[in-house]
């Protein structure tokens, strides 16, 4: 007994405060009616990555109503969402590799979710960054702003 409870111990110092810190994560919701379920998401500075997890409540096809989630600056957005048009739901509405995408998901639909995780130090203080779904049509509702708390 006393041998497992020293294995959990060292096991559990070797694991990095950061994984244990639930602000780390921010959920939000999409829908039907083309929206998020917030238009602002605040991240922590002190976490060294911030993972974004992504639901859609409704019930409609991601041909029709998909949803994803993308981070950019908020100056690059309008062309983003311009040029992800063309490269279609193959490619998540996105231009691939396109290193004005700071990160995003894929295209999901009802009853889906999906999850990225990015470094916040990817994120320069001053700067205006913008949330949105590139998928045609939506980001004109579907948009926010992101911003870095301390
Ligand atoms: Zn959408």
């Amino acid at each position: 007994m006393s041998r497992i409870a020293a294995f959990v111990l060292s096991c559990a110092s070797l694991l990095p405060l950061s994984s244990m810190a639930a602000d780390c994560t921010v959920t939000l919701d999409s829908t039907d009616r083309m929206s998020f379920s917030t238009t602002e998401l605040m991240v922590s500075r002190s976490c060294p990555s911030v993972t974004v997890v992504l639901s859609h409540s409704g019930k409609l096809g991601k041909n029709v109503m998909g949803h994803n989630w993308v981070i950019s600056k908020a100056a690059d957005m309008g062309g983003i969402v311009q040029a992800g048009i063309s490269a279609g739901l193959d490619h998540n509405y996105l231009p691939p590799d396109d290193p004005r995408v700071i990160a995003y998901t894929r295209i999901i639909g009802g009853g889906e979710q999906a999850q990225v995780t990015f470094n916040t130090s990817l994120l320069q203080s001053g700067e205006d960054y913008v949330f949105f779904c590139s998928f045609p049509g939506h980001a004109g509702m579907m948009k926010g702003s992101i911003k870095l708390t301390d």
